[in-house]
């Protein structure tokens, strides 16, 4: 058992918030009960994660996606009042960490998918260094994107959308979690054979197509399933708490 500052304190150690720019708050998003026994991680602070939790009784949920971000106008309406009305009237936590949790070296979501997909870290690349370069860690190379895009299919258990680079060998991989579309150009500046995120956008296809870089849009919620629950378990069991992962599909 624990409380809920010592968890709080236990995520900031671990994921370094201060070290980020990012568009919402990280941390303790929304207070409940002070003592912890068990957390509940998950990708989205959605209703089905919510109502999931209160049914496995747990005392706080950990999340990339939490429920604020710059941008919204504030209005306690609709679907967040229902997210939070659930939360409050169950005083249950809600921690969330966006991009500190994309970046943690080990644990997180960029590094879990690399391991995930037998890809060796080797650097980083873009804004605030959240892409990662690397290369398959038993040394072989991908005929092709659609041959790379077959094997991330089989990794994750679902479609990969594929826009085919110069129909060669790849060797160098970037990647980077989430809707990182915007990071595709930086990827083919930093002289990789094929990009993999969560989601693509009109404009890669064609950059993808004229500058010779595979592009793999593996899904938003698929790339970014494996960050929560690493770090979740690994600060429950410093802690002593239990832990569980629970998945809310989402075919985005
Ligand atoms: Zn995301």
């Amino acid at each position: 058992m624990t409380d809920r500052n010592q968890l709080l304190q236990a995520f900031d150690t671990l994921l370094q918030p201060e070290r980020f720019r990012d568009y919402g708050p990280n941390g303790l998003q929304v207070e409940g009960r002070a003592e912890v026994r068990k957390i509940v991680s998950g990708v989205t602070a959605s209703r089905a994660l919510i109502e999931a939790a209160i049914g496995a009784q747990a005392d706080a949920i950990f999340v990339h996606h939490g429920l604020f971000w710059r941008g919204q106008d504030g209005r306690v309406t609709g679907w967040m009042k229902e997210r939070l009305r659930l939360l409050l009237a169950h005083d249950i936590n809600l921690y969330a960490y966006h991009l500190p949790l994309d970046a943690h070296p080990e644990l997180g979501n960029n590094a879990q998918l690399g391991a995930k997909l037998g890809l060796l870290a080797q650097g980083r690349f873009g804004e605030q260094d959240l892409g990662w370069l690397g290369a398959p860690a038993d040394g072989r190379a991908y005929a092709d994107g659609q041959a790379l895009a077959r094997a991330v299919e089989q990794a994750l258990g679902r479609a990969v959308t594929v826009v085919d680079g110069k129909q060669a060998a790849i060797k160098k991989i970037a990647w980077c979690t989430g809707g990182a579309q915007g990071y595709f150009e930086a990827a083919i500046a930093a002289g990789v054979d094929a990009y993999l995120t969560g989601e693509i956008s009109e404009p890669q296809a064609h950059y993808a197509r004229e500058c010779g870089v595979a592009y793999l849009a593996c899904g938003h919620h698929a790339s970014e399933r494996y960050g929560a629950p690493a770090v979740a378990a690994h600060v429950a069991t410093q802690l002593g708490l239990v832990h569980e992962f629970i998945e809310i599909d989402n075919p985005a």
